[in-house]
């Protein structure tokens, strides 16, 4: 049958996935790959996971959707939960990345006074397909031809301090911050740059938005990348893995920030249900007993990655924060995915010469040094 009735949009690998189990999924014909991508960082503990699947399961016999004209337990016991880490005060519930930022901007624009609407974000950023995601995001080839030529976003480079101090003004309504940009090849914002942002924002009476759909939750072995600089946004947006495969997508804000969206000004029907919302307050369980095993294997597989460096010139960079790799290579970079594929590893790659790996927080030495020995062969 093939893909024949489906949109072209995606250049997919080829590869036809058909079960998951632990770090490892199997395709069509029974081969086996360690999946050191985990579905773009959502499969934080692998598939299948025996406590996920439970809480899975046992909801599903009680109710999967209500909507939000009712209130039920497991979306306020959430709520309560990812303030309480995040430092945030309230919470909304949508499906998606690009909707939990897509409610992060109409606060923003909500809020604007006449002469602050200017947006700044950066180069290389993503925040998402929608429009108003993408008029935020620093690519343009993804914002060409879909985001008008008037919207007011000022695009500066990461940790660029001058840059930075010169585009945050009073005209500027946020800005909007991956703290580790991911799908732009994994590059770490250093601590004194968010640290500006958020000085810079205050003084100007700006919000601050990070964006932690792909670098929150537990993936950089903090609850949020933010917090690695020791500042609060005024609003955060997290999605992937948060109800372990099921979308789930949650934007949080300061009281303050939240009060831009009052009754009837935003919502959705499926976000935050009964499903989701259990199966998200068990992924949390799981992260608190996991996270503190996040940072010490992210330096062990580090540690074997800068062994690579050295053994093949065509790396020319390892980036990392906590469990996200970038791999710079002088050259493209899909061939050598498709080699790994070959090889029983699954890799992504991004920005043409990145090698991006977000392995999932359940990896041993085992898998460590599996993906390392894939990656050996195929690499000249
Ligand atoms: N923001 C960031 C940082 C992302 O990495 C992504 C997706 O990769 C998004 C937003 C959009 O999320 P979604 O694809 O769930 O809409």
């Amino acid at each position: 049958m093939g893909e024949q009735f489906l949109l072209r949009n995606y250049d997919r690998y080829p590869l036809s996935l058909e079960a998951g189990k632990g770090c490892y999924v199997w395709d069509d014909a029974g081969n086996r790959y360690l999946d050191f991508i985990t579905g773009i960082g959502v499969n934080a503990f692998g598939y299948c996971h025996p406590r996920l699947t439970a809480a899975l399961l046992e909801q599903a016999q009680r109710a999967v959707h209500f909507s939000n004209l009712v209130s039920h337990r497991d979306q306020e016991a959430l709520a309560a939960r990812l303030c309480r880490i995040s430092g945030m005060d309230r919470a909304f519930f949508s499906n998606s990345g690009t909707e939990a930022m897509e409610a992060a901007l109409k606060a923003v624009r909500a809020r604007a006074v006449p002469g602050r609407s200017r947006l700044v974000a950066l180069h290389g950023s993503f925040h998402g397909r929608t429009m108003g995601s993408l008029s935020v995001t620093g690519q343009p080839c993804l914002r060409q031809r879909f985001v008008p030529s008037d919207v007011e976003v000022t695009f500066i480079a990461p940790n660029d301090h001058a840059a930075l101090e010169a585009a945050v003004a009073y005209d500027t309504a946020a800005v909007i911050l991956e703290p580790v940009l991911g799908e732009g090849g994994i590059h770490p914002l250093d601590a004194p740059f968010l640290q500006q942002a958020r000085g810079l924002t205050r003084r100007v009476g700006a919000l601050l938005i990070a964006d932690e759909v792909q670098c929150g939750l537990g993936r950089t072995g903090r609850h949020f990348a933010y917090q690695w600089a020791g500042i609060l946004p005024d609003i955060v947006v997290v999605a992937k893995p948060l109800a372990g495969g099921l979308p789930l997508g949650a934007t949080l804000f300061t009281e303050e920030a939240g009060q831009w969206l009052p009754p009837h000004s935003h919502g959705t029907t499926f976000g935050g249900g009964p499903l989701a919302c259990r199966v998200a307050l068990e992924f949390l369980d799981l992260l608190e007993e996991t996270m503190p095993q996040i940072e010490p294997l992210a330096a062990q597989f580090l540690a074997r990655l800068e062994w690579l460096r050295q053994r093949h010139p065509v790396i020319r960079e390892i980036r990392s924060k906590g469990l996200m790799f970038g791999i710079q290579l002088v050259e493209p970079a899909r061939p050598f995915v498709q080699s790994a594929l070959g090889q029983g590893l699954l890799v992504n790659d991004t920005q043409e010469t990145v090698l991006r790996l977000l392995p999932p927080y359940i990896i041993g030495e085992t898998e460590m040094d599996e993906a390392v020995r894939v990656l050996d062969g195929v690499l000249p």
